[in-house]
């Protein structure tokens, strides 16, 4: 007879990675499958997380292979396959596609994340990998030296400005108002950056270059002023897009684009939970995502024992 797994897990960043921990502990058979190699989500692209208790100022590189190991120590480590589609998601027994399997699972725990937002400007495609990236952990030490602008006003932007301008030259960060998302303590960081020049109330128009980027035209909201800062470099960070596209053939999506599920990551779709950033929900953070790992693990038990309150 087919194997048939007690659940899938199908992402390994910090709310699949705890998902995948608090499965092997409560003994369920569990398939873990994540898209690329290494175990960490999102959190591979940050060059700092200080606020995950117990690490401070870790490397989001560090936490991701420590979380990892965590994982691999009760034996769980995801399988390199990238999920194409989720079928007979309403039956007891559902099946998770891939390019060479399809597997049998009686619950499946949607964790696949956000992906980075794109600006949707001129020169922004042409030039990506060319200049223009999405993370300053991976791509910053390419412009060591040189000068860059970093777009947004989160902590992520503030985050990755810091840390290009330990890098760079001159770092300037360009945002659409006249204050930060960010924490307070990322703004502190970065406003203490002597080489760090706040665009303020400004939106990026266009990215100039030929072979590589030169420039970043952008627009003052408020003085209607045009600027070309001359840039070697363009970071975007404007925040994350939920990965919900395997699941939007049958789970209805929020206003923002997010699954709703309540805290215990239940959707209205039996057997089928959503934890992380892909979950509608107030924070999203490394934190938040493992507490919706574990939620969502407890959930699938209830369910696959018949508890239904
Ligand atoms: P974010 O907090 O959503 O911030 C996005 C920023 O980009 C905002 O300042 C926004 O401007 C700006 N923006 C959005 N669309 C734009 C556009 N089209 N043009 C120009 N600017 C635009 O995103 P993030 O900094 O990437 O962080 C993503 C998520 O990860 C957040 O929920 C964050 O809390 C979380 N995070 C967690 C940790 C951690 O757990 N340690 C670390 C970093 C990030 P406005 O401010 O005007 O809206």
């Amino acid at each position: 007879m087919e194997e048939i797994f007690d659940t899938a897990i199908l992402g390994a960043g910090p709310a699949g990675i705890c998902a995948a921990i608090y499965a092997a502990r409560a003994g369920l058979k569990a398939l873990w499958l994540d898209g690329k190699f290494v175990p960490g989500g999102q959190i591979q692209d940050a060059y700092r997380v200080d606020n995950y208790p117990g690490f401070p100022g870790i490397s989001g590189i560090e936490l991701g292979e420590t979380l990892g190991n965590h994982a691999g120590k009760l034996g769980m480590t995801p399988l390199c396959e990238t999920v194409t589609a989720i079928e007979s998601p309403w039956e007891p027994v559902k099946a998770i596609c891939t390019r060479k399997h399809r597997y049998l699972t009686r619950t499946v725990i949607l964790a696949s994340g956000a992906t980075h937002r794109k600006l949707g400007i001129p020169g922004e495609e042409d030039f990506e990998g060319m200049g223009v990236s999405y993370c300053a952990a991976c791509d910053g030490a390419f412009f060591r030296g040189r000068t860059v602008a970093v777009v947004g006003g989160g902590n992520v932007a503030a985050g990755d400005a810091v840390f290009l301008a330990g890098l760079c030259k001159k770092v300037y960060v360009v945002h659409r108002r006249d204050a930060l998302r960010a924490e307070k303590g990322e703004q502190e960081r970065l406003f203490a950056c002597e080489n760090v020049e706040m665009v303020w109330d400004s939106t990026a128009q266009k990215i100039i270059g030929q072979d590589q980027v030169t420039g970043l035209q952008v627009w003052n909201v408020k003085t209607g002023e045009e600027r070309c800062l001359e840039v070697d470099g363009v970071f975007v960070a404007v925040g994350t897009r939920p990965q919900t596209k395997l699941a939007e053939d049958f789970l209805e999506l929020d206003e923002a684009g997010y699954i709703p599920a309540g805290e215990d990551c239940v959707t209205h779709v039996p057997g089928i939970f959503a934890a992380g950033d892909i979950r509608g929900k107030n924070l999203r953070q490394v934190v938040t995502a493992m507490a919706d790992g574990a939620n969502a693990v407890y959930s699938a038990q209830r369910y696959l024992t018949g508890v239904t309150k």
